[in-house]
């Protein structure tokens, strides 16, 4: 059982374990009956439940990590890791366009609790070994990055972290683990939002931390115990159950997202396409390198200002407008208006720039949907 494909089905699964259940039983259960104290077996699900370490093994047999931790959400998730890796006086490196909640973490509750953290563009490997200083533990990385699809090249800034002495995470969520697998690349930790690709149906927000060797591993299922940021054991459900239409999934919108990309490119409603399956993209080359094909999501700008980019939302109808991305069904979001409203300046989205994730819906529909919707800007 060496692909990725059979992994995905069948790690973390054993059904001789659940009287021969091919799907991993829900164990809607906080407590367990003990023969003797003290025996080692399940205790109280807030420490261990069964249905969440299926999902765990699963997702470190998939990252070729150790050991994984599976959370409530992809926030619980990046929390848990941050409060495992970091004590008071650490400094931490963050992308400067890191996802917002990860950013709001850290400005607004982790600094509160004496965590700095300098915010660098990582792509640029002079700025990242510029802002590490003598007490920073650790380099946190995103990689693709939301909206824009920029690439960070994990095993350069793993270097750099190294060099100083820093463990490297990444936030992986964008590529999944059939895309790109950062502990390979050098990363010591992986971090994702489980509500996106890896659950895949919009019914369940869910995260987990994955390690590449057992002692960190063992720190953060630990810290997750006792911060009981676990994830409840359907919702466990529900990501073991994505986890197995991963590769599937993840293969039709990855060729579905490329052709729209590419339709997009020559529309002439559009005016830039950022998606890093384009020869035209800056970080082509190394995405081409560092991940097996270039994910689901799609930005564009398009030719016009914040009004006609909100109009060709509205117009949209197959396509959903929600934030969110990875799931079966398309949705939309206005970075500008949407996800990304409190970035003003420098920092700011382009008005005109959607986020379109792609899901499994016709390719062919999906197009004619768009075209209608950008119709409007041409009348
Ligand atoms: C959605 C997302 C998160 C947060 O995950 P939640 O499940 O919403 O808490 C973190 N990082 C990235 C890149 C995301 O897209």
């Amino acid at each position: 059982m060496n692909s990725f494909a059979s992994r995905a089905v069948h790690a973390g699964q054993r059904p001789h374990e659940h009287n021969g259940a091919v799907s991993v039983p829900i164990y809607q259960v906080s407590t367990f009956e003990r023969p003797v104290v003290l025996d080692g077996g399940w205790d109280y699900s807030r420490i261990a439940n069964p249905t969440r370490s299926a999902v765990e093994e699963c997702l470190a047999d998939l990252e070729g990590g150790a050991r994984a931790t599976a959370t409530g959400s992809g926030m619980a998730a990046t929390t848990t890791a941050l409060l495992s890796l970091c004590r008071a006086g650490d400094h931490v490196v963050i992308p400067a366009t890191t996802y917002g909640g990860t950013w709001d973490l850290f400005a607004e509750v982790l600094a509160g609790w004496r965590l700095a953290f300098t915010a660098v563009d990582m792509q640029d490997l002079d700025a990242v070994a510029g802002a590490v200083q003598p007490a920073t533990t650790l380099v946190w990385a995103e990689t693709p990055t939301n909206p824009l699809l920029t690439i960070t090249d994990i095993g350069a800034v793993a270097a750099v972290a190294h060099e100083a002495g820093a463990l490297l995470a990444v936030d992986a969520t964008f590529g999944s683990p059939y895309l790109q697998q950062p502990l390979a690349l050098g990363a010591d930790v992986v971090v994702h939002s489980t509500t996106k690709y890896l659950s895949g149906h919009s019914d369940v927000t869910g995260g987990v931390v994955v390690s590449a060797d057992a002692a960190t591993g063992a720190r953060v299922a630990r810290t997750c115990g006792i911060i009981g940021t676990a994830a409840a054991p359907f919702d466990s459900w529900l990501v073991l159950r994505g986890i197995k239409t991963l590769p599937v999934r993840m293969r039709q919108v990855c060729g579905s997202a490329m052709r729209i990309a590419e339709w997009l490119q020559e529309h002439p409603a559009v005016r830039r396409v950022h998606y890093p399956g384009l020869s035209c993209h800056p970080d082509y080359d190394l995405a081409k390198r560092q991940m097996s094909d270039f994910g689901g999501v799609v930005s564009f700008e398009v030719d016009g200002d914040l009004q006609a980019a909100s109009d060709v939302c509205a117009s949209l109808r197959l396509v959903t407008l929600a934030v969110s991305l990875g799931s079966v069904e398309s949705l939309v979001q206005h970075p500008a208006k949407m996800t990304h409203c409190t970035l003003t300046g420098e920092a700011a989205m382009p008005d005109s720039l959607l986020r379109l994730s792609v899901g499994l819906e016709d390719t062919a529909e999906l197009i004619a949907d768009l075209d209608q919707a950008l119709a409007g800007l041409m009348a």
